[in-house]
């Protein structure tokens, strides 16, 4: 007898996850319950490719974002091409209206999608390496009343899955008018307090000032509060957009805090930004954030059209979202012998098609054995069928929970589920 040694067990790789059967119920729920809301608003799914070109996300983040420098998944195919694992929604769905010309279609762009997204990212709670987005777009539509309607979806998203206390935090970051005479003024600001900032901060002096307001580093904060802020120094338009959207949330009668810090990490917002927080999330405690982004497209080389969007996390959704209430009602096949297996076969097609979840296992085992199994499972009716049953073409429906057992024939055991349903 030979040893072959083992085989060494392959694990899954760190920073990635599992959704395994008992938490993929609460997957769907929350899936099924955000694209049937998305759907009432108009909103209608766009699926695109996993990886990328990397340059459009080299282009779409801003070159000097943290994103691109750090955690983007990018390698060299046999081809030679360089392609990225898409690490954020935005560019990829950029990239599909101008390469199909969606701008030029009647219909409204507003544009929803579920799926995996790729972050070489410090793997921490809720926060993975391939990690799952909800992401909300709409492009083509510059009224406040956008935004304010985007942000009232995003509530009755959270609502509708049970999630609770959450905040919503406004902000706008301005645009191509009226930044750049702020961040002149800002990166002044900053600059007067360089010593006492963090060194990422010190290089974003130079880089991208506004990302200072995104740091975590307590001092940086504390000095983040007093640098001048670009809702004190907006253009006509700017202030006229965000003081609309602000009365349209009112309209709603949404809580909202304007909150000067939110610029959100990447370079292309513009006006309006937002987010929504949760102190049950700790220190990183945003559920979804999102913003405008009216120069997006076109620095894409697309249609000049405007856009808002949010991006949500489904890890730190389901964090929040409360366990499941019990699953659906099943029934269980007891069957015994070649012609109640049969029996028991013919009837579980019948009610599959019929709209009933039933199980059915082909193994022979005893009538206790089996009962005991499916009460063990949770089954809500036992269908018996023993040699008898199958002689008179008749099943015994039992309630699990009652015990209460009645001989039936397939049309009456339909009609009485139907009833109970
Ligand atoms: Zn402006
Ligand atoms: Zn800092």
């Amino acid at each position: 007898m030979s040893d072959t040694p083992r085989k060494k067990r392959v694990a899954a790789i760190k920073g990635t996850h599992d959704i395994l059967p008992h938490q993929a119920r609460k997957w769907q729920r929350v899936e099924r319950a955000a694209l049937s809301l998305f759907e009432l608003y108009g909103y209608r799914e766009i699926r695109t490719p996993v990886f990328e070109a990397t340059e459009l996300f080299e282009k779409g983040t801003g070159e000097t974002s943290d994103i691109v420098m750090k955690e983007m998944y990018t390698f060299t195919d046999k081809g030679g091409r360089s392609l990225t694992l898409r690490p954020e929604y935005t560019p990829s769905i950029a990239r599909a209206i101008i390469e199909h010309r969606l701008n030029l279609l009647p219909d409204p762009m507003r544009y929803y999608f579920i799926g995996p997204m790729f972050r070489y990212d410090k793997p921490q709670k809720g926060r993975f390496r391939q990690f799952h987005q909800m992401d909300v777009e709409v492009f083509n539509e510059k009224d406040p009343a956008v935004d304010a309607e985007i942000v009232e979806m995003a509530a009755a998203l959270l609502e509708s899955v049970g999630v609770t206390g959450s905040e919503i935090l406004v902000n706008s970051v301005g645009c191509r008018a009226c930044r750049p005479d702020y961040l002149r003024e800002l990166r002044g600001a900053a600059e007067k307090s360089r010593s006492d900032l963090c060194p990422d901060c010190q290089r974003k002096i130079g880089t991208n000032p506004l990302r200072i307001f995104d740091c975590k580093v307590e001092t940086c904060r504390e000095i983040a509060r007093g640098l001048p802020k670009i809702t004190d120094l907006l253009c006509g338009e700017c202030e006229d957009h965000f003081s609309r959207f602000k009365g349209y949330l009112d309209l709603y009668a949404l809580p909202y805090t304007v909150e000067p810090l939110l610029v959100r990490g990447l370079d292309y917002y513009t006006k309006t930004t937002f987010e929504f927080i949760s102190t049950r999330l700790g220190a990183q405690d945003a559920i979804l954030g999102g913003g405008r982004y009216d120069d997006m497209m076109r620095d894409f080389g697309g249609p000049d059209i405007c856009g808002i969007g949010f991006a949500l996390g489904m890890e730190r959704l389901l964090l929040l979202v409360p366990d499941e209430e019990a699953s659906e009602p099943f029934l269980y096949v007891v069957w015994m012998g070649e012609e109640a297996r049969k029996a028991g076969m013919t009837a579980a097609r019948t009610l599959r098609r019929h709209g009933f979840e039933v199980w059915i296992e082909y193994k022979e085992r005893s009538f206790k054995n089996q009962l005991s199994r499916a009460s063990k499972l949770g089954a809500a009716w036992g269908v018996i069928i023993g040699e008898d049953e199958a002689g008179r073409g008749t099943y015994q429906l039992k309630n699990m929970a009652s015990g209460e057992q009645r001989e039936k024939t397939l049309e009456e055991l339909l009609s009485s589920l139907r009833i109970s349903d």
